[in-house]
């Protein structure tokens, strides 16, 4: 009773202490701060990072599935947490990219009763400046009230916020061994030494061996980065704390770098242990980069990470392992020698790793004769371990739902559609709309069919799926991280091949807004050819690296100004030059091709959906203009 008023008193005085020292320091990141922390919390309770189609997001909404979405960067992502019977209701964070254009998004949430939250991008602007020295003192003392209401009842006390909120498995997710990884043979064999260190920690000491204190993991969003971490303590059998990055960057100064140290002592007291940190940008950002300069918090939090990395002089078992995207926004003190010393790429498997991870999901389930895992894995370029873990279990869940006893291609094929272009709603009836959509998808294919170097059309369909009215897929070539000038110009006439057949067939006023997703890659693709390819009159110059617009990450900033504003000129002139170019390509091409184009459509109508062979045998019947004669790439310059 005493000390709990001894505590909270305290407490108080030091509140009040950040309040002042709060107050001064808060900019506009401490603004974003208060309103992502409760999110950012709660999303990390469930380290699930499985993302989802919109299409499939939609139909979770349908089915009332969804408990609550968070959008961030002006709605083109969201964090929408849910659960759903099919996964036995256990609550699930999914991200979901929104597509541009759907606008109603807002409206829809509001319709279904959705709890949501729209996070505003970091973005210094007076307003925000503005507001944030005349709002946070309110919201710092309305802060107050909420941490002693709070502290009354629940059993979180305010002196346990700088308690690291590490989860904590003394063995590790029982069972995920190397065995149950595939497509990353080079990440795992950097790891097979660590664990023979972390097994027999003496064997290294006594022979004054140096072993890595930190290890970062960088790849995209889920290559195995968590399952390799988890993979080591478990062959080595070792405790495993597991922490994402952002639970470290809270509202009060101070508070997490105390939850760094709390975590680090836990470690130490556990060693040998293996300590991860997903996301680790969260924390790990370039000091004073980004919009609105630094953030006295993270900074601090990163200090701490550091000092306690640097304290284990002697590696006693705490190893560090570190997972990101972005490696190159990270604080360069993170990377130097004592630190994460050691980086292992972990990149998107190719088909073979494709095959293996397959495998190893298909394990435990029931998969018929007639599916061909390495035909899933041709179709399947571009997929992560965890997409490919997810096509398996969703098709598991078809044959449930339709009362199958084993997987059977059928339900692999439905899968794989669902996770690539959303869920199938309801065919059209035979209206204008439908007719034109035919049209624009046959364009589409026509057109990279007859480009000598465009992929071979997949598959063309009808039935709207997602927000997709109609798709064409092309199967692309295995794994194309090279792409020529001419595969490039061609992917921008296949892609401008839809609204160029609109507006060939039914003229200028009747073209619709149906293109605008793919006019938005287009003008990515032409922007990319002239600023990073060097593909353009402007010569070889890399004018902005792969992630520049992306102005809300560290040193995104400073891209703005790095060419001369003529040169932005220049750029979009040249931009605007290759798109024209494609565009009249495209159009010479419809137009060269009507006939067989009329005759496809129509079947199309009758039938839905064409796949790749059958396009193929229509196209032969009938002759089409194929470029080899005139070469519709080459011209231009
Ligand atoms: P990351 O941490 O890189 O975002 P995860 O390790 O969380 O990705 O992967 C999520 C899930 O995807 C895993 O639990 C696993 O089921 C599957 N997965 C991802 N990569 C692989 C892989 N290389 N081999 C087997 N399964 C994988
Ligand atoms: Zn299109």
């Amino acid at each position: 009773m005493w000390r709990n008023l001894i505590r909270n008193t305290l407490f108080a005085l030091i509140l009040v202490g950040l309040l002042l020292i709060g107050v001064k320091q808060f900019n506009s990141n401490g603004l974003n701060d208060t309103s992502n922390s409760k999110s950012n919390k709660e999303i990390n309770q469930n380290l699930v990072s499985s993302r989802m189609t919109y299409g499939r997001f939609l139909e979770y909404l349908e089915m009332g599935w969804v408990k609550q979405v968070d959008l961030y960067d002006n709605s083109r992502n969201a964090i929408v947490e849910a659960s759903s019977p099919e996964l036995g209701n256990r609550p699930q964070i999914i991200r979901v990219e929104i597509p541009v254009g759907a606008s109603q998004l807002i409206s829809k949430l509001k319709e279904y009763n959705i709890d949501f939250d729209a996070h505003p991008v970091e973005n210094k602007n007076f307003l925000i400046t503005l507001a944030s020295n005349i709002l946070l003192p309110i919201l710092f003392v309305g802060g107050l009230f909420y941490f002693f209401q709070n502290s009354e009842n629940a059993n979180s006390s305010p002196m346990s916020l700088g308690k690291s909120t590490a989860r904590f498995e003394r063995r590790p997710d029982t069972g995920v061994g190397f065995n149950d990884i595939a497509g990353i043979d080079e990440a795992k064999a950097e790891f097979e030494e660590i664990v023979s260190f972390l097994k027999q920690p003496d064997k290294y000491t006594i022979v004054g061996a140096k072993i890595p204190k930190g290890i970062l993991l960088v790849g995209p969003p889920g290559t195995g980065k968590t399952l390799l971490a988890k993979a080591i303590a478990n062959e080595a059998d070792v405790p495993f704390f597991s922490v994402a990055g952002s639970e470290f960057v809270e509202m009060f100064i101070g508070i997490g770098a105390a939850r760094v140290r709390d975590l680090f002592k836990k470690a130490s007291e556990n060693a040998p242990c293996i300590v991860f940190i997903d996301e680790i940008d969260a924390v790990g950002r370039e000091r004073g980069a980004g919009v609105g300069g630094g953030n006295d918090e993270r900074e601090q939090t990163l200090n701490q990470l550091l000092t306690e990395m640097d304290g284990f002089k002697e590696n006693k078992g705490v190893i560090v392992v570190g997972a990101t995207n972005r490696a190159d926004i990270l604080d360069s003190a993170l990377l130097r020698p004592g630190r994460f010393d050691r980086q292992v790429t972990v990149n998107l498997p190719d088909r073979l790793g494709r095959i293996g991870i397959l495998k190893v999901h298909a394990r435990n389930k029931p998969i018929g004769n007639d599916v061909s895992l390495v035909q899933l894995a041709n179709r399947t370029p571009g997929f992560s371990g965890a997409d490919l873990a997810n096509l398996l279990n969703e098709a598991a869940i078809l044959a449930t739902r339709y009362k199958k006893s084993a997987i059977t291609k059928n339900e692999v094929n439905e899968a794989a559609d669902r996770i690539i272009g959303g869920i199938e709603g309801t065919s059209m009836d035979d209206t204008k709309n439908k007719r034109l959509i035919a049209y624009h998808e046959v364009g589409h294919a026509i057109t990279g069919s007859v480009l000598k170097s465009h992929d071979e059309v997949e598959k063309i369909t009808i039935t709207p799926r997602g927000v997709a009215k109609g798709l064409t897929w092309f199967t692309p070539e295995e794994d194309q991280s090279l792409l020529s000038r001419s595969e490039l110009l061609a992917r921008i006439i296949t892609t401008l091949g839809g609204r160029a057949a609109e507006q060939v067939i039914f003229g200028d006023p009747e073209v619709t807004t149906g293109a605008s997703n793919d006019l938005q890659q287009v003008t990515n693709l032409a922007r990319q050819m002239v600023t990073r390819f060097g593909m353009s009159n402007i010569g070889p110059l890399a004018l902005e690296d792969e992630n520049s617009g992306q102005v809300f990450l560290g040193g995104g900033m400073v891209q703005g100004t790095e060419y001369a504003e003529n040169i932005a000129d220049r750029i979009d002139e040249q931009v605007c030059k290759i798109i024209n170019y494609c565009e009249q390509k495209a159009i010479e091409i419809i137009l060269d091709n009507r006939v067989i184009i009329d005759l496809v459509v129509e079947k199309l109508l009758d039938v839905e959906t064409i796949d790749g062979a059958e396009f193929r045998t229509l196209l032969s019947t009938y002759t089409i203009l194929p470029e080899k004669n005139a070469p519709y790439i080459s011209k231009f310059s």
